[in-house]
């Protein structure tokens, strides 16, 4: 029952602002209840037991304030993994014959969870990821949305089990989907509670039992998320939480034998490593969502404020450090400099600073790695072409403790690394077109196919874009988010080319049946 209690209200990432007071008192309540957890220690998870070694802890900053510790989270060892995949395919027959029903309950309390928690984690991401307010409140929404849908999946399919046709009299056929075992699930750091949300709970309420592994930068909401599904009553030896370094732990998720499939998104350097090396044996499902380049087109016949706004957003929410965030522009030369100056009076208009505060909308970067590949792309950008905006790091006042940089606008030409390698941090590249077709030929050459948005009144144009632009999403017209803004079943999230493995993504209608594999049963009755 909706009530406009804080914690009951749907919030998403456009929610208007009609109920945004209340939000904001109850998310100053979660910031402060929060800030008071910081700096504790934390093990990770084997069995349900809590498991700490003497090994250095990944120390948790925040990127506002790097003198602020979240937490110290014990750095999972090759053996603790080991050990929870060993207990997790212990586990699997029995988490399979519990039953899709009671499966789907579980998970569904999950979500409840979530609604119940939604502002504490936000606050939690705000801290950790440098998310504004409404970003991470749209992101832990989307986790209970996510849980949802997929337990929709299976309801909708009543289990994925089928009586098939007869070949003769005395046969009795039937066909399911049985989940693949133990599946490894693998978060990036950007949605720490969406992603790790949307992946695990496919994969659990599919069958399969959990080794859950969040990206070093954000263990504390992956926790969150852990101590959720145990409290809605998945079984101790059904998930494992492995907070650990991608570099020391990262090959043996994915090498025991006994991993059934992986559950991966990152970027298309580890993807890679895994994909290649995981199926040694013999082929296994490695579900990967990967990175984006992601092109907006601006045609001459778009409402060109819209194009500039829904640019704006799509480049700078999160810092860029979408997936499906905005990186380049192809901008018909008949309206470039109208788009252009729209682009720049909007982004001089954002507000920067400390992302928890409740009017600011661009926070830090993630970590220092972060702002060497902004530096660095700075420079390619200088080389290659002009900036018309922005270039400098922020060290003054109370930024000088975080990792800020500003939200940086290149112009350059079409060819230049600005346009084709993901940097995932603040840097857009703007480029002049004559044509649609030189337009979708630029947003094509690139290796990846996440995102596209399209600007244009022409319904001839719209047609042709969705038909040759190579990519698995697609927005026109939107000036809420240009490439941006995926939620559980209306806008499904799917990677072609370099951005993805199985061209059926998250939030849509295909995702729950890819960590099942097809049996079929022919029981002779004479
Ligand atoms: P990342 O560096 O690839 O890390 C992703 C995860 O992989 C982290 O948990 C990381 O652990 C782990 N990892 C590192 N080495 C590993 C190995 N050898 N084996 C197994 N796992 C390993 O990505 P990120 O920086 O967190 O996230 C940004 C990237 O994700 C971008 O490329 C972005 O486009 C992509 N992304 C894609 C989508 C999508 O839906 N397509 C959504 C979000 C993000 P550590 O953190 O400990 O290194």
């Amino acid at each position: 029952m909706p009530t406009d209690a804080p914690d009951q209200m749907k919030i998403t990432y456009t929610t208007s602002a009609a109920d945004m007071e209340k939000i904001h008192a109850a998310f100053d309540k979660a910031l402060e209840k929060v800030r008071s957890e910081c700096g504790r220690d934390y093990p990770v998870y084997i069995n349900g037991k809590e498991v700490r070694t003497d090994l250095p802890p990944i120390v948790d900053t925040s990127p506002i304030d790097t003198d602020l510790v979240l937490g110290r989270f014990t750095s999972a060892t090759v053996d603790h993994v080991n050990e929870a995949i060993e207990s997790a395919y212990d586990a699997r027959l029995r988490w399979e014959k519990l039953g899709w029903r009671k499966r789907v309950a579980i998970m569904r309390e999950a979500a409840n969870l979530v609604r119940r928690d939604k502002i504490e984690i936000a606050a939690c991401m705000s801290l950790e990821v440098g998310k504004n307010r409404m970003e991470a409140l749209g992101d832990a929404e989307e986790a209970a949305d996510l849980i949802d849908y997929y337990a929709q999946q299976m309801e909708d399919a009543n289990g994925y089990e089928q009586k098939m046709e007869k070949l003769t009299p005395i046969e009795d056929n039937t066909d399911l989907l049985r989940p693949f075992g133990v599946f490894v699930c693998i978060a990036p750091f950007n949605f720490p509670m969406a992603l790790g949300c949307g992946m695990s709970s496919a994969a659990l309420v599919a069958g399969n039992t959990l080794v859950f592994k969040p990206a070093q930068d954000t263990p504390w909401t992956g926790l969150k998320l852990y101590q959720i599904y145990r409290e809605a009553g998945v079984p101790e030896d059904v998930i494992h939480f492995v907070s650990g370094r991608g570099s020391v732990i990262g090959d043996a998720l994915w090498q025991h034998p006994k991993v059934g499939g992986v559950v991966f998104t990152g970027s298309k350097e580890v993807g890679d490593r895994i994909f290649k090396g995981f199926s040694e044996k013999w082929v296994k499902p490695c579900l990967m969502e990967l990175g984006g380049k992601n092109a907006c087109v601006v045609m001459d016949s778009a409402d060109v404020d819209a194009a500039a706004e829904g640019v704006m957003k799509s480049a700078w929410g999160l810092q860029n450090q979408k997936c499906s965030a905005c990186s380049r522009v192809y901008v018909h030369r008949k309206v470039a400099e109208e788009f252009t100056a729209k682009l720049l009076e909007k982004t001089r208009a954002i507000s920067i600073g400390d992302p928890t505060e409740r009017d600011v909308y661009f926070g830090p970067v993630i970590n220092p790695a972060a702002v060497a590949t902004w530096e660095r792309a700075v420079e390619i950008g200088k080389k290659d072409g002009t900036i018309l905006h922005g270039g400098q790091r922020l060290t003054e006042g109370p930024l000088e403790k975080g990792h800020y940089v500003e939200p940086t606008i290149i112009k350059a030409p079409p060819t230049s690394a600005v346009f084709k390698e993901e940097f995932f941090v603040p840097i857009l590249a703007i480029a002049e077109v004559d044509s649609l077709e030189q337009a979708i030929a630029e947003t094509n050459d690139v290796e990846y196919g996440l995102t596209a948005g399209f600007f244009s009144n022409d319904k001839a144009e719209v047609e042709k874009f969705f038909d040759e632009v190579e990519v698995g999403v697609i927005y026109v017209n939107k000036r809420s988010g240009a490439t941006t803004g995926a939620w559980p079943g209306a806008q499904p999230f799917t990677g072609w080319k370099a951005s993805g493995s199985s061209g059926k993504g998250g939030c849509g209608p295909y995702y729950v049946m890819q960590f099942m594999r097809e049996q079929s049963r022919c029981v002779i009755e004479e």
